[in-house]
């Protein structure tokens, strides 16, 4: 494969001099691990105490990786990365909400985002989190095979009816919907439940799709297995492929409860899982879609080659290359330039409900050493291009 990623003028086309500057300045600080991990403790102690630090996140990191802090806020980022071929994925990143209100609160934006899907086409995909529609606990409870109490049952009835609300309106609507993957621990349950809306919903294509972490040692195992499922049965696969982003929370909590770590054993065997991934559902498009979320580039060349010597176009409806916003432009926008299907996930939500998505976000650049370096390198040559 030509490389094509090394082109920053592509790549940081939307960015201003002094947003450049600031892009530069927050990778620089992500890459000293200390700094993130004192300051996000520092930084969530000072929300729950009210210090006014809300404006200084805002203009620092959370511009940088959000759009907004609703959907309508997010409409310029949206608009202006369209106009360079990169779609968007409206994320609402409100975390660890626990009550009946906000689960139907978090279903209502995400019918209310599947509007925008329909009517704006900058905005072809929506997304939301298991956790987003029901407790942890529920989930955690099912997946473990345990049973539920009555009023369980009843509160669970409700996290069944979100996700079909959800799943109704994306078919109706032709709009595909991605369900994120979260901890190993309740992730039997929303697989089974996201099992079952495809089953429902994607008779003729993929409009469901499931999250497949390929740091789990599992999951080629289970995609196999959700693919004879779905040749019996007659329905269409979905799955976003990632590497996942719980690693040392799961490491650490086998360790803590003695249970066999369900990451795989270094690097290398993620990416090894990863690419095999990308072969197996590139082998198996006829019954699959797939969405790769992923910054490494290295794989992002292998599904372009996949795509390449099976003769398949750029613009086949059935792939898509998935970013982070304010993470790896040069490998959206260089894939929108030769014409691939790419969108970014723009996060949203208030700037305190968004702090546990903007810290995984600090604590990934500073865990991926390869990461930031790449980052600061093609922000360090933009700068210089833009000189010259
Ligand atoms: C559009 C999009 C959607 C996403 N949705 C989800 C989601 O629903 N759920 C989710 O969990 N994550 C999600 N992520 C995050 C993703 O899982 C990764 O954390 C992130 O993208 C970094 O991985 P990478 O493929 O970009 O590549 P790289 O930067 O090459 O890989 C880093 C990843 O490799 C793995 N890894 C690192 N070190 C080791 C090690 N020692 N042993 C084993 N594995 C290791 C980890 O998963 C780490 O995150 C999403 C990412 C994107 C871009």
């Amino acid at each position: 494969m030509t490389p094509i990623f090394d082109n920053t003028e592509i790549a940081f086309a939307l960015k201003s001099d002094s947003e450049l500057e600031r892009a530069y300045f927050l990778f620089k600080m992500m890459s000293v691990e200390p700094l993130v991990r004192i300051g996000g403790a520092v930084t969530n102690f000072a929300l729950k105490v009210h210090l006014p630090i809300e404006g200084l996140i805002r203009y620092t990191v959370f511009d940088h990786f959000c759009g907004g802090i609703n959907e309508t806020d997010c409409l310029p980022v949206i608009n202006s990365m369209h106009e360079k071929g990169v779609s968007s994925v409206l994320d609402f990143s409100v975390e660890a909400k626990e009550s009946e209100k906000e689960f139907d609160h978090a279903r209502d934006v995400i019918l209310n985002i599947l509007e925008f899907c329909k009517e704006i086409k900058a905005i072809p995909i929506a997304v939301f989190k298991p956790s987003g529609f029901g407790r942890f606990h529920l989930y955690e409870k099912l997946s473990k095979g345990a049973g539920l109490t009555e009023k369980e049952q009843a509160e669970w009835n409700k996290v069944v009816d979100r996700f079909d609300a959800v799943c109704k309106k994306a078919k109706a609507y032709n709009v595909a919907v991605l369900i994120d993957a979260e901890e190993s621990w309740f992730q039997n349950a929303a697989d089974a439940l996201v099992t079952a809306m495809m089953k429902k919903y994607n008779t003729e294509k993929a409009v469901v799709f499931n999250t497949l972490q390929m740091y789990r040692h599992d999951r080629m195992d289970f995609l196999k297995n959700e693919h004879e499922k779905a040749k019996t049965e007659g329905y269409f696969l979905g799955y976003k492929l990632v590497r996942g982003a719980y690693m040392e929370k799961e490491r650490d909590r086998a360790e803590a409860k003695g249970y066999e770590s369900p990451i795989c054993k270094n690097k290398i065997a993620t990416d090894e899982n990863f690419n095999a991934g990308l072969h197996y559902m590139l082998d198996h498009l006829d019954s699959m879609s797939i969405f790769a979320g992923t910054h490494n580039e290295s794989s992002s060349y292998l599904l372009m080659d996949l795509m390449e010597k099976k003769g398949l176009k750029p613009t086949d409806s059935r792939i898509w290359f998935g970013q982070l916003y304010g993470m790896s432009d040069h490998i959206s926008f260089n894939l929108a330039d030769k014409g691939y299907n790419v969108a970014k996930y723009v996060p949203f939500g208030p700037v305190k409900d968004v702090m546990p998505y903007l810290i995984r976000r600090a604590e990934e650049n500073t865990s991926v050493a390869g990461q930031t370096g790449r980052e600061l390198a093609l922000i360090t040559k933009e700068k210089k291009r833009r000189k010259t």
